[in-house]
């Protein structure tokens, strides 16, 4: 017994004065919809309470330690007049005085997202004040967003993993020209890997050649590149030849429609060709996501859709019928890195088939894909 008790005494003094996890940094910016956003860096994954005092909002981290040197990167016109840590025992505080009163932050606005690049640990929250006084805060804060985005500098050098859908043995769909959906997207990945590095982006393909690769080894890719974002590249096809237009999707378990069902299917069949090992690969990573991480993950990755469809819209590329942006549950997509599967167009459509193959309309898609990326928000 007494040994035991030596040995207890011996390790508890650790316990209390080391705490698991330690404060990076803290910081602000101002969010689309005038929101204002508030962002606490970890080295560890928080664990975390928030309450709203009167004209706060204080977050709970258990087991942190302060950042003595913690110096918040502020972003004028957000709701946050400044920020203050204090420690008691284990628990660190991060006290946010606001300038107006806020309502309880819903869980929906609330993201915590895993280490990429250089950043680590990040619980993200978006807010705007409470009450009607938000038209004057909009107007007021107009020139300051576009202010404070242009003297915002690119922390790091994003990295963007492109996946050229299908290859090898699997050709993907065929026009009736004989257009291999393989071939098409190849070719639309290696220019858009040309044009986004030339924008200063980090870029990898998933396959550079006509190789056959399973829906899971192209997820991970993206994980293994730590990417910031994973873009898959389709064509598609529909019994009636009629059917036009590009459609992007993003992974949801359940999907949107019956069309995006119909087309997860039809794009997740590619592994029937060879179906070791994903089963696997699957549950590891559906472990690995915590709910919220996936709530985050699904948010970031429905932002970029909805830009790129802006983009696409805006470069005049024929929309399919329907909402540009769906949900369904791609295999491909299935990872901790933000993304959306793209099908450019449809080659069961003979004059589509002529566009996807000629230069110049792959030159307009990577343009506009180009742009999307440029306006996705990548520091959160
Ligand atoms: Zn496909």
């Amino acid at each position: 017994m007494t040994g035991l008790t030596a040995v207890i005494v011996a390790v508890l003094p650790r316990v209390a004065f080391a705490a698991r996890n330690s404060l990076r940094t803290v910081r602000t910016g101002i969010q689309p919809g005038n929101k204002t956003r508030l962002v606490i860096e970890t080295t560890e994954r928080p664990s975390y309470s928030i309450s709203y005092p009167a004209n706060q909002v204080v977050i709970t981290l258990s087991n942190t330690s302060a950042n003595r040197s913690l110096v918040p990167a502020m972003a004028a016109g957000t709701l946050v007049n400044a920020i203050t840590q204090a420690q008691s025992g284990d628990k660190l505080q991060i006290i946010a005085d606001l300038a107006k009163p806020i309502n309880e932050i819903p869980k929906s606005n609330i993201m915590l997202l895993s280490p990429n690049g250089d950043n680590d640990y990040r619980l993200v929250m978006d807010f705007s004040a409470s009450g009607n006084a938000a038209g004057m805060v909009a107007s007021a804060n107009a020139k300051n967003t576009s202010s404070s985005q242009q003297s915002k500098t690119p922390a790091r050098k994003y990295t963007i993993v492109i996946d050229a859908g299908h290859g090898g043995k699997d050709p993907g769909c065929i026009g009736k020209g004989g257009t291999k959906e393989k071939v098409v997207v190849l070719s639309v990945a290696k220019k858009l890997k040309d044009k986004l590095s030339a924008a200063g982006y980090q870029t990898y393909l998933t396959r550079s050649n006509d190789t056959y690769l399973k829906l899971a080894q192209r997820a991970e890719i993206g994980e293994k590149k730590h990417a910031d974002l994973f873009l898959s590249l389709h064509a598609n096809a529909n019994p009636r030849r009629s059917m036009k237009g590009f459609s992007i999707y993003t992974l949801s378990e359940k999907a949107s429609d019956e069309e995006a069902q119909k087309l997860a299917d039809a794009e997740n069949a590619a592994d029937k060709i060879d179906v070791s090992g994903f089963e696997q690969f699957d549950k590891n990573i559906r472990i690995a996501l915590s709910s919220l991480q996936q709530h985050a993950v699904a948010a970031m990755s429905v932002e970029y859709a909805n830009g790129c469809a802006t983009q696409f819209k805006k470069a005049k590329i024929t929309q399919q019928p329907g909402p540009a942006v769906r949900h369904a549950p791609f295999a491909v997509l299935r990872s901790t890195v933000p993304g959306a599967l793209i099908e450019l167009g449809h080659l069961s459509n003979a004059s589509e088939e002529r566009l996807l193959k000629s230069s110049s309309h792959q030159d307009k898609l990577v343009a506009a894909i180009v742009k999307s990326v440029q306006a996705y928000d990548f520091d959160v």
